[in-house]
């Protein structure tokens, strides 16, 4: 069991909220596992994929 620092115990730990990771979290929830967290070191999950919107309906697409 892992525990984090608010004392909830999990069975599982994500290291890494990016692709790999979120995709990970969605297939063991779909497969009936929510006793898991995902640890992210970023103050946003999506890891490398990141889209940006600009002024005049612009969109870049980073990763
Ligand atoms: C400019 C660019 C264009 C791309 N274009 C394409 C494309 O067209 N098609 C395609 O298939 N792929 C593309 N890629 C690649 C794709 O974005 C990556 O392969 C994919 O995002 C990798 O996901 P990942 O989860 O493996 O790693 P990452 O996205 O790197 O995620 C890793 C996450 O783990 C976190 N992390 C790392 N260490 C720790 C730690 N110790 N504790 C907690 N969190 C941690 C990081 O903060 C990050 O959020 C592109 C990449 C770039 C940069």
């Amino acid at each position: 069991m892992i525990g984090d620092r608010q004392g909830i115990q999990v069975s599982i730990a994500i290291v890494g909220g990016g692709l790999s990771g979120m995709s990970a979290a969605w297939e063991l929830y779909q497969a009936g596992i929510d006793s898991l967290v995902v640890l992210e070191a970023n103050n946003r999950v999506g890891g490398r994929t990141f889209n940006q919107f600009h002024p005049k309906d612009c969109l870049s697409r980073n990763g």
